[in-house]
């Protein structure tokens, strides 16, 4: 690419790029210690540090979204069981949401999935809590509980100065930020853990894109 087109070439993984861009030029502009997570199909996490992409060795740091949270849980993408992103993306959300069919066989939940748990999706838990049903009401507790036990760990091995979050799930997660900060209180040792903001991206489906133009700016 370099050759043939006599330009700047830079690579890197798209939430590597998409942290950068936040962290430069979006909403965690400011801070040189940002840990940043995009929540959508599967959970995508970069790492900023002292201003710079965190690579690790070779480059495959910074997978925060496969930090397992239950050895014995659900099966992840990448092999392992129990990542966070088996819990907590949107489809993992989804998946939670039908368990509770069976315990909730009147919820508005079910009705949106016309009763058959494998066609509920994140995006009808969001329909069905706006209308305060106690099914949705349940998986919404619980996905803040696991996304605040999960940041709460990587406060503790990272002390980021501001966490942010994007993806197709904030959208759902964002009247809810205080209540993930306070639950990660009892989440990790850290002292002042409320002092971390934890933020909504400012780039949404254009976070690749700016990432891109981010790495050529500052990598
Ligand atoms: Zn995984």
């Amino acid at each position: 690419m370099r050759r043939l087109y006599n330009v700047n070439v830079k690579i890197d993984n798209d939430a590597n790029a998409a942290a950068l861009a936040e962290a430069k030029w979006g909403a965690g502009r400011g801070y040189r210690n940002v840990f940043c997570a995009s929540i959508g199909t599967g959970i995508g996490t970069g790492i900023i540090f002292d201003g710079r992409i965190y690579h690790g060795r070779t480059g495959a740091a910074a997978e925060g979204g496969h930090i397992g949270i239950d050895s014995n849980g659900p099966r992840c993408n990448c092999g392992k069981r129990g990542c966070i992103e088996t819990l907590a993306a949107g489809p993992a959300i989804g998946r939670r949401a039908g368990q509770k069919l069976s315990k909730y066989p009147k919820s508005l939940l079910g009705e949106l999935a016309s009763g058959n748990a494998d066609a509920v999706t994140s995006e009808m838990v969001a329909r069905a809590y706006a209308a305060r049903d106690a099914a949705a009401e349940e998986v919404i507790r619980e996905t803040l509980d696991l996304l605040a036990y999960w940041l709460g760990s990587i406060i503790d091995l990272l002390e980021p100065e501001v966490i942010v979050i994007g993806g197709g799930v904030s959208t759902m997660l964002a009247p809810f930020l205080n209540e993930i900060r306070e639950r990660w209180q009892g989440a990790c040792l850290n002292p002042a853990p409320m002092e971390i903001p934890l933020v909504l991206a400012r780039y949404g489906e254009d976070a690749g894109i700016a990432g891109a133009a981010a790495l050529c700016e500052f990598e």
